[in-house]
């Protein structure tokens, strides 16, 4: 056909590629790049920060093409997941030089957010795959993680609040799902940004998978296990070895929090990814390994409920800070000890290499001596008694090189001694050169030609080099053989040098597949401990973050909390564990707390920017912290052990997108009144302020009254609205507590000190004159303040008998544009002009 209508026959190849994978970016191997075509390359491009350059394909106008060196495709992989794309890596399946025409090519993986095993950045998160299966009322999840092999299933109800829990929550970052999808749920997940769709319709389990969900008896929950392990298949084109049994998540075994709970509370991750504060996870993170960290961010999501397992961890932190020259070396220890968890995933996935080997063996030495060092704790018996795998050590250790290669095909793998072949070959490939040398040296003295040479290339091996003027003295006798002629030289090889060449060329190829051989055996062989390596990592990140606890406990000077089967809370000099630290210039204000069991809701009032939602939210770190099996910053803690926690602070509208605040706010509140029980921990921070005044004020006053009434859950409750604080003089169980304000000559000062009693004031004023608002700004504002205040008093003696009615219409006027100004949003110039516009009003 004539040039100009068809693709060439490689294009062809590639487009029939690309139409089975059409959700992901393919990288298509041409010699040593993968290239990128078509859509493929302008995204890829534009991502990686390529050169879009143009190919001709057979038609007319080129088509776009951008490429990376095959041996830097990792790192542009891993930038293109992290981004959430899918990348399908088709390799050459031929040698290209011994095939005439188009060489063989086909996808061998296909990487994608959920399956990526090479994650080189995030050796502190677990990345999960999800698998739902909707049966039509409510939702089977599987959760995965492709590098240390945790399988989880759950079934959750198809509400916003569970499927974020469940999907955020766990650091999804895919999620597949079959062609038969709830729409909705499909718009909702989509909406949630931060996950990868992928489409899979097989839910036939296959047997090789079974043994993995035998426990697991609901059928639902198997066919997302099947449609996730059949998806791996297809991404992966291999069989998953490394999964481990699946387990059921019961969060009825753990302080229950929904997603927004735990981002308000910034405790793994921080409401804004961009600030620099950090993570209750990060704060207490003093562990010496990854899988420590991983552990320690998995007890701080899911903190527990049972008392004796609470004090089982504060027992061994007590334990450690007693014995704290015992607690030094112990860190030593756990700080040559590696991700054993991930290892073993990669010894089971089969990707492990040398250096993974010599990082087991070095943790397997370590091991021992970090169980000895606490065979005299109390607590914590089921640690002592881990198996250390000594059987296996015994047979790998001092088996690997110190420096040992990332991959297996480059040789150099095991020490002398080894493998007695292993050896021999060796000694062939290392006294070879010696031999040669040996060789020219004879040479020259048989031939007296001083300038003879025994040289190297990879054409004609190895060959005797002599220069054109000392050919006439080579005799026949010393049997040389003319293998190539130059301008200045000749170049021979006699029997004897090509059958030593022959064993040297030979041993040094031996040598890289004995080892490869050897390797492979080495991992079969630990396969076998496979069980007995994840108990040990289990023992080993539990030690770990039990240290790390220990030691942020006592660096930050923390108290044991005591738990009490009273509903009591009793917090002496509380402070909040990570503001305390960062403040810099002041000293943060530490606080009591005290709530009987009669009181159920605490009404905390004061100014803006008073410390009140600092207050509640260091109240919920504490008992987190607390459950959490950690000591607390507060010289003494006496509570209750709570089953939930709720909170509504902030904004946290960005995660679910396409609500309004106010709505988000609403549906958060609703959560908590649904879900609370007596037992719960509630924070309701400025509850109703994204609506109108009165409004707000019902809305927060009806809530407070159902949870007093019929929740009775510990709840601090901040308002802005004075005037509930008179519920506290109506109902016994609800306290007043205030934000204390120094005031002098109009300028306040606040003191962050929580006392007894509502306060009197707001002082939004004086805080805007903190904030150097203009003078002529806040004089007119405390004009209309007074005249506004007169109003409300006026209008609280008319409510009575409901009539509202104020003479001058302007009033109403100017009350509707004060209630609809937002000053926040407002700057001094438009601040002045408003204050303008009051005036002209009230001229009139
Ligand atoms: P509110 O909720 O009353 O508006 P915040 O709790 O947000 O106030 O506190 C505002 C700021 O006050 C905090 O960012 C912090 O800098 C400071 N602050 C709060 N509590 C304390 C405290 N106990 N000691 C010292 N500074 C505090």
């Amino acid at each position: 056909m004539a040039k100009g209508n068809t693709y060439t026959p490689m294009i062809k190849q590639y487009l029939e590629v690309k139409q089975q994978h059409l959700d992901a970016i393919v990288f298509y191997r041409l010699g040593d790049f993968y290239e990128m075509f078509f859509e493929d390359a302008q995204i890829a491009s534009q991502e990686l920060d390529l050169v879009l350059t143009g190919r001709n394909a057979g038609v007319e106008k080129k088509i776009p093409m951008c490429g990376v060196p095959f041996h830097a495709a990792n790192s542009y992989i891993q930038r293109l997941i992290q981004k959430g794309y899918k990348v399908a890596i088709v390799e050459q399946l031929e040698n290209a030089e011994e095939v005439k025409g188009l060489v063989k090519r086909d996808v061998i993986k296909i990487v994608t957010p959920g399956t990526n095993m090479d994650e080189i950045n995030d050796e502190k998160n677990n990345i999960y795959l999800a698998s739902l299966y909707d049966f039509q009322y409510g939702l089977a999840v599987v959760l995965f993680e492709m590098t240390t092999g945790e399988l989880k299933g759950q079934i959750i109800p198809k509400n916003m609040m569970s499927i974020q829990k469940a999907l955020l929550g766990n650091n999804v970052r895919e999620v597949v799902l079959g062609e038969k999808f709830d729409s909705k749920v499909m718009k909702m997940i989509k909406d949630m940004h931060r996950i990868t769709l992928s489409q899979h319709n097989d839910f036939e389990l296959k047997g090789q998978y079974e043994s993995f969900v035998e426990k697991i008896e609901d059928e639902r929950l198997k066919k997302a296990f099947a449609l996730l392990t059949n998806y791996l298949d297809s991404t992966q084109k291999r069989s998953m070895s490394h999964l481990k049994k699946m387990e059921l998540i019961n969060e009825q075994n753990y302080l229950q929090m929904d997603f927004s709970t735990k981002q308000n509370l910034e405790l793994t991750q921080l409401l804004r990814s961009n600030s620099k504060s950090l993570t209750l996870w990060s704060f207490l993170d003093k562990c010496q390994s990854s899988m420590g960290s991983r552990l320690l961010k998995k007890w701080i999501e899911s903190p527990l409920v049972q008392k004796s397992q609470i004090e089982e961890r504060l027992e061994m932190i007590e334990y450690l800070n007693e014995n704290f020259i015992m607690k030094d070396e112990l860190r030593e220890h756990l700080s040559n000890i590696y991700d054993l968890e991930r290892l073993c995933a990669r010894i089971a996935y089969g990707s492990a290499s040398p250096r993974d080997v010599l990082r087991l063996i070095k943790t397997l030495q370590h091991a021992p001596m970090i169980f000895e060092l606490l065979q005299d704790c109390k607590s914590y018996e089921k640690l002592k008694q881990v198996d250390v795998c000594s059987e296996l050590l015994l047979k790998i250790d001092g088996a690997i090189v110190e420096n040992p290669p990332l991959t297996v095909r480059e040789g150099d793998i095991f020490v002398d001694g080894y493998h007695e072949e292993l050896d021999d070959l060796r000694d062939i490939s290392k006294n070879g050169n010696q031999w040669i040398l040996e060789l020219e040296a004879y040479e020259r003295d048989r031939t007296g030609i001083r300038s003879l040479k025994v040289g190297y290339n990879r054409v004609f091996g190895y060959y005797i080099e002599v220069t054109k003027m000392n050919v006439p003295q080579i005799k026949e006798e010393f049997g040389y053989v003319r293998k190539q002629t130059l301008t200045n030289a000749e170049r021979y090889v006699t029997s004897e040098l090509k059958e030593k060449e022959e064993a040297i060329i030979h041993a040094k190829e031996k040598i890289i597949r004995l080892e490869s051989d050897l390797f492979m055996d080495l991992l079969e062989q630990l396969k076998v401990y496979l069980p007995k390596l994840y108990d040990l990592a289990a023992a080993l990140s539990t030690v770990d973050a039990l240290y790390s606890l220990a030691e942020a406990s006592s660096e930050n000077g923390y108290t044991k909390p005591i738990f009490h089967n009273e509903n009591r809370i009793i917090l002496e000099d509380a402070r909040h564990p990570i503001l305390e630290k960062v403040m810099k210039g002041k000293p943060y204000i530490s606080n009591d707390l005290m709530m009987d069991e009669k009181d159920h809701v605490m009404m905390i009032t004061g100014p803006n920017m008073g410390g009140k939602s600092t207050y509640m939210r260091q109240t919920a770190l504490i008992a987190i912290m607390a459950q959490i099996g950690c000591f607390v910053p507060a010289k003494k803690a006496h509570l209750p052990i709570f089953d939930k926690i709720f909170t509504r602070i902030g904004a946290s509208d960005d995660i679910m997108s396409g609500q309004s605040t106010f709505m988000v706010e609403m549906m958060e509140a609703n959560h908590a009144l649904q879900n609370a029980t007596k037992n719960s921990l509630i924070l309701f921070d400025e509850i109703g302020r994204g609506t109108s005044t009165y409004d707000g004020m019902a809305l927060a006053q009806a809530m407070i009254e159902y949870i007093t009434n019929h929740i009775q859950a510990k709840t601090l409750f901040s308002t802005h609205y004075h005037e509930l604080t008179e519920l506290a003089t109506q109902q016994k169980t609800i306290k007043n507590v205030h934000v204390e304000v120094h005031e002098e000559n109009e300028h306040v000062t606040f003191l962050y000190r929580m006392i007894d009693g509502k306060a009197d004031k707001s002082y939004g004023i004086n805080v805007a004159r903190l904030a150097k608002l203009p003078l002529p700004v806040l004089e007119r504002a405390k004009v209309l303040l007074l005249e506004l205040e007169k109003q409300e008093s006026l209008s609280v003696q008319t409510q009575q008998q409901e009539i509202v009615e104020i003479e001058n219409p302007n009033y109403n006027k100017i009350k509707d544009m004060l209630k609809l100004v937002d000053i926040n949003a407002m700057t001094p110039l438009e601040a002045l002009q408003f204050i303008a516009d009051l005036k002209t009003i009230v001229k009139e």
